[in-house]
């Protein structure tokens, strides 16, 4: 007999997912204890002889997807990193040529003073 909380389907992000016996998971959630309220994902089978044992808290599969979002993040500061480097060099350059372009005028000056 399953427990009145239990729910056969799981449609937010991603879908259900598979237990090791590559069945979806039941979502239960926690009655007593100190994860009262927590909801985890438990193999359909887990009564019976043929269970795969699976069990996984629902917020750690939240917690994984958080830390990939993380990751993409991380990764887009370092692209914007890299712009802001080439940005530096850009404006380097330009400093370069600037500079470059008043010795090129000074010379001119002192050629037609001298
Ligand atoms: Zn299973």
């Amino acid at each position: 007999m399953h427990s009145s909380s239990a729910v056969s389907s799981w449609n937010s992000s991603g879908g259900s997912i598979k237990c090791g016996c590559n069945m979806d998971c039941v979502i239960y959630t926690t009655r007593r204890g100190e994860n009262t309220g927590r909801r985890f994902y438990r193999c359909p089978r887990y009564n019976t002889p043929e269970t795969c044992d699976f069990f996984k808290w629902i917020d750690d599969a939240t917690q994984s997807t958080v830390n990939l979002t993380y990751q993409a993040i991380a990764l887009q500061e370092r692209q914007l990193a890299s712009v802001e480097e080439q940005l530096k060099e850009l404006k380097a350059i330009r400093c370069y040529v600037k500079s470059l372009f008043v010795t090129i005028i000074v010379i001119i000056v002192l050629y037609f003073v001298i």
